[in-house]
């Protein structure tokens, strides 16, 4: 850390109250905050279906929400985490247009790699427009245009802004929109390793990042992940604990290792006793008519056998190398396209159905035996897949797979008769791990103990760093002379929050059956008033507004309910809306010069506590 850092570090306030700023207050009735008892009809997870009755969100169409105005203060509030530690880990903000040109997507090659993703569009001067998923290309523009020496190096810029991506099923509220705010931030670096490097850089970033969770509430892991279309060497994301998360990733009870299925590898597997491929055939290879059966479940049915019987082909182009790749794995598993791409050696791409058929692929009815007659295949096959004596049941095993001829499957593959010496050919065949990880598959990092294995947990992505390495800049031709006067492309990482997805992630993990139950850090109010008589003349409503006053003097967000609305109905509200803390102040209170105060994680009634050590009080709870 410089001494830029250091500054930074320091100003930043990490409590949940900034003593520094008065703090806001509002009256519900001049603000809109519209909660409902029902949920939207279309809402399953539990943040959207409180973040839609508790007022802060309203659907305008599908992943599309306006931010009402406690929905606004969450996000900002979170943003302003973000920023801060954004700010101390020495990046800079600024913002870029959501509107660019195609043209720039072209020189990367993402235009086509986005494919639907991309929402895109002619301008009136008929301009090849879109609105951006994300700003690789936008950046590494300017900096192209900014950047002439290596002494302007590194630099890490970032900003916060909506992105729009036209995902095939948004859904969830917040946790995939197809109009999102994102915070992008990129690094620009002439080394990897060693000071200045992008190593440090995104050492920076995993920690801000770590800061950026921890203060927002989050209970979150941090797992290795493939680098996905954005391409580069290595990435984490940031994943929320939560049973409801999309995501699964699996962890090493042992070790800490943690990764998401596309990435996560498998420890050592138990070799067949006999050997890969080795067992007498259980009969006849016996071809059967399987019309309509698009799916291995389908197949399984008709033949009245289980998915771990089937062999799954899956065929992949490597256009560098002018080879189809094969891939094999078992029925019960899914082919991991990221361990397909190492074990080529090559970038790979599920082959275009017209181009394998012509070939001799009998698409969606493979089986290995495809790789005997079609020219240029190599063949991955997966080591549950390449088991000829199940060593369990004490016998050869019993193998579906295709029969290389639309609508028929096989019976009884064998895979040292009917492949025969192919199968030895080492330049041809590979025996690997080339499927996606399981809960139970041995942990790839039990440092060596035996029996140890994977757990499987869900998570939610809020973050992703990366090392992009020199893709872009090497792309875009962004290159600077270094200290030798030789031009390089610049090495680059970028990194991601999902800000909006952030807030909805909050209300994932804390909530009750009341509702949201917001951290203090986060929440769009600290305190809730709600004063048992609302006329502006009466004593609960001028204490409510000294109160309120004194409150905001300390750096407190206040919200005063002075609604005509019954009590039960006010306090179902304040629990729904999530307020860290509730006074209220009815004569019983008032008589005894107090006002009862409950926090939102309390149960039951609250404690009468004297109006001079409110302030005291509040603050203490809020941390
Ligand atoms: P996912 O796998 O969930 O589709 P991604 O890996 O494509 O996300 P990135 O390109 O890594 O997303 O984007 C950075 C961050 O933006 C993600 O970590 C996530 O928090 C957020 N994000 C991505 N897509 C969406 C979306 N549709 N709605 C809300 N947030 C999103
Ligand atoms: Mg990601």
């Amino acid at each position: 850390m410089n001494a830029t850092h250091a500054a930074n570090a320091d100003a930043d306030s990490h409590s949940a109250i900034s003593t520094s700023k008065r703090g806001l207050i509002q009256v519900w009735s001049r603000t809109l905050i519209p909660t409902a008892k029902e949920a939207p009809a279309d809402a399953e997870a539990i943040s959207h279906k409180l973040l839609a009755r508790g007022g802060f969100i309203r659907r305008v169409s599908a992943g599309v929400y306006t931010y009402l105005p406690l929905g606004w203060r969450v996000l900002g509030k979170v943003a302003e985490i973000v920023r801060q530690e954004m700010n101390a880990a020495g990046a800079s903000e600024l913002l870029m247009p959501a509107l660019a040109p195609v043209d720039l997507l072209k020189e990367t090659g993402r235009a086509e790699d986005y494919g639907d993703l991309l929402f895109r569009f002619t301008d009136r001067h008929q301009r090849d427009t879109y609105l951006g998923p994300t700003h690789e290309e936008v950046i590494t523009d300017l900096m192209r245009s900014a950047i002439t020496s290596y002494r302007q190096l590194p630099l890490n810029l970032y900003q916060i802004q909506t992105k729009f991506r036209d995902e095939f099923r948004p859904r969830a509220g917040l946790l995939r929109g197809r109009e999102f705010v994102m915070k992008d931030a990129y690094s620009f670096h002439m080394h990897i390793e060693g000071p200045g490097g992008l190593n440090d850089a995104y050492d920076a970033m995993y920690r801000a990042y770590e800061n950026i969770f921890t203060r927002c509430g989050l209970d979150f892991t941090v797992v290795e992940a493939e680098a996905g279309p954005i391409g580069g060497s290595a990435s984490h994301e940031f994943m929320v604990n939560t049973e409801s998360g999309e995501d699964t990733i699996l962890v090493c009870p042992r070790t800490g290792y943690a990764a998401n299925v596309e990435k996560c590898e498998i420890g050592r597997r138990k070799e067949p006793g006999k050997g890969y491929f080795n067992g007498d055939p259980l009969g006849d290879l016996e071809e059967v008519h399987t019309p309509e059966c698009p799916g291995i479940e389908d197949v399984c049915k008709l033949l009245k056998t289980k998915p771990r019987n089937m062999l799954k082909t899956v065929v992949f182009r490597a256009p560098e190398l002018e080879k189809w790749i094969v891939a094999v794995v078992r029925g019960d598993h899914d082919v991991n396209e990221g361990k397909v791409r190492d074990l080529a050696g090559s970038r790979v791409e599920l082959a275009d159905a017209a181009a394998a058929t012509k070939a001799g692929f009998a698409i969606g009815y493979v089986s290995p035996r495809a790789a005997l007659k079609v020219e240029n295949v190599i063949m991955l096959i997966d080591r549950d897949a390449a088991v000829g004596f199940d060593d369990e049941a004490g016998k050869a095993m019993y193998w579906v797979t295709g029969a290389d001829k639309k609508d028929f499957h096989v019976k009884k593959f064998n895979w040292r008769r009917d492949m025969g010496a192919a199968l030895d050919d080492a330049s041809k065949v590979k025996v690997a791990d080339v499927r996606n990880a399981m809960a139970g598959d041995p942990s790839p990092r039990a440092g060596g103990a035996e029996g140890v294995q994977l757990e499987a947990k869900r998570g939610i992505e809020v973050g992703h760093i990366f090392k992009l390495g020199v893709k872009y800049s090497a792309a875009m031709k962004f290159e600077v002379l270094d200290d030798n006067q030789q031009r390089r492309p610049v090495i680059m990482g970028c990194y991601g929050i999902g800000v909006s997805r952030t807030v909805a992630s909050c209300v994932e993990m804390s909530h009750d059956d009341n509702g949201i139950v917001w951290p203090a850090a986060i929440a769009p109010f600290h305190v809730i008033i709600t004063p048992m008589d609302v006329d502006p003349t009466s004593k609960a409503m001028e204490v409510a507004c000294k109160l309120s006053g004194a409150l905001s003097e300390a750096g407190m967000d206040v919200l005063i309910d002075d609604r005509e609305e019954r009590p039960g109905v006010k306090f179902k509200d304040a629990d729904l809306i999530g307020i860290p803390v509730r006074l209220t102040i009815g004569d019983k209170a008032l008589a005894e010069d107090s006002v009862e105060f409950k926090q939102r994680t309390d149960a039951g009634k609250g404690s009468l506590v004297k109006i001079g050590d409110v302030v005291r009080k509040c603050a203490g709870a809020l941390g």
